[in-house]
């Protein structure tokens, strides 16, 4: 049976981030174009990690407050009851942050982490290729080696925000070892560098958010390189449990967003069918975000994040896109029109039972490694 206990010290924490948000209100713009999304977006994380009130679950001594993921939610909430626009820096924030502070060297710590706190420094993650998604080991981007560093010659796509990035967490071949998942490397690269190309494609929804990125003999310094030559898949695996953890609880939260607009438009004439698929959305919803809440809860007493995230990935991406399907009746005709804001979210979600792994991936994975089920 789920128990959802916040202890006091989690609540006293909302409080006093409510207290803060009072004289700190968020910006609008949610509907706003990339280029005023990012410009806002940095001036926003800039203005929370001043109040240090971004990465909260990080170490005091890397610019955080040493709490958990649980007040790392509670911020998440919090943002979302204010109508805050997603912070810009999420990559960043719950991904090569966390796998920084577990892996990196001192100085890329030093160097690296308090421009992600600050959203100056936005990152974006080079896994997929086109022959490697679902099965990320067969990745072919190569490095080659010299005692200087590394010289990066592939391609990878679906690269989320590669065209406003500053840096990229890069997975590449840097040995032809027998064995896919050996012979992988970790890389920090400067998206400035000579020999990136970034080519943006539009998606369903019309917008532009992923690149296809072109590397051509890009040079990364020896000290980019995270943890050990050829310990990559490692890592990887580190970065893609925090993805389905900590962005999922991130995300799950546009659920909660689409949900109050819909209960918002809910009226005492509205279609009494209508009403009822809203309230098991709603129900559902509820038994998603607690769950999310037990494994939160775990991580904060020591434990690392795991397999069960494919849990929380999969059933909120899937609740997402229903939701979503839902706010198109409620639109009826309305929904048709190219700029209606129902039709964009809902083509948006298509898209999210695919990034971080699809869904046939995480129920694999939950088969697998969550009930123990032998493999086919
Ligand atoms: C909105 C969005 C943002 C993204 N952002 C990023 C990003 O920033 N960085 C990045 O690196 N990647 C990103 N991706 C890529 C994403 O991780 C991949 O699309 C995903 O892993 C699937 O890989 P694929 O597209 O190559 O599909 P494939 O792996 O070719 O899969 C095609 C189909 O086959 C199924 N399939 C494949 N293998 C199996 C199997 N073993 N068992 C059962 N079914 C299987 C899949 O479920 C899917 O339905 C993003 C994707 C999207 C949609």
């Amino acid at each position: 049976m789920l128990r959802l206990s916040i202890s006091t010290c989690s609540e006293e924490f909302r409080t006093a981030f409510r207290h803060w948000l009072q004289s700190n209100q968020p910006p609008k713009a949610n509907d706003a174009s990339l280029s005023e999304f990012v410009r806002v977006g940095r001036a926003w994380q800039a203005q929370l990690a001043q109040g240090n009130w971004v990465g909260v679950h990080w170490p005091k001594e890397f610019g955080g407050r040493s709490l958990t993921l649980v007040e790392e939610s509670i911020v998440q909430e919090e943002l979302v009851r204010m109508r805050s626009p997603q912070l810009l820096g999420l990559f960043g924030l719950t991904m090569v942050g966390p796998v920084l502070i577990k892996h990196g060297s001192q100085s890329q710590k030093q160097r690296f982490l308090s421009n992600i706190l600050s959203g100056s420094d936005i990152w974006c993650q080079g896994f997929s290729e086109p022959g490697a998604g679902s099965d990320l080991a067969a990745i072919k981007t190569k490095a080659r080696v010299d005692e200087k560093g590394f010289y990066v010659s592939g391609q990878k796509i679906w690269t989320s925000f590669a065209h406003i990035a500053q840096y990229c967490f890069l997975l590449c071949r840097t040995s032809d070892e027998d064995e896919k998942h050996r012979g992988l490397s970790y890389l920090l690269v400067d998206m400035k560098t000579p020999g990136i190309t970034v080519r943006p494609l539009r998606q369903i929804s019309g917008d532009d958010e992923f690149n296809e990125v072109f590397f051509d003999e890009v040079f990364v310094p020896k000290e980019n390189l995270v943890g050990e030559i050829g310990s990559g898949w490692k890592i990887a695996i580190s970065t893609l449990m925090y993805e389905r953890v900590v962005l999922t609880f991130a995300r799950q939260l546009q659920s909660e967003v689409a949900l109050r607009e819909l209960l918002e438009r809910c009226k005492p004439d509205t279609d009494q069918g209508l009403k009822r698929e809203l309230a098991k959305e709603l129900a559902r919803a509820c038994a998603i975000r607690a769950l999310a809440y037990e494994h939160l809860l775990g991580y904060s007493a020591g434990k690392s994040p795991g397999p069960e995230g494919s849990l929380d990935k999969l059933l909120w991406s899937e609740s997402f896109q229903s939701i979503c399907k839902l706010a198109l009746k409620f639109a009826g005709t309305e929904a048709l029109r190219l700029d209606n804001p129902d039709m964009h979210r809902y083509l948006y979600s298509r898209g999210r039972t695919i990034a971080a792994g699809t869904s046939e991936i995480q129920r694999s994975i939950i088969a697998e490694r969550v009930l123990g089920l032998p493999r086919r």
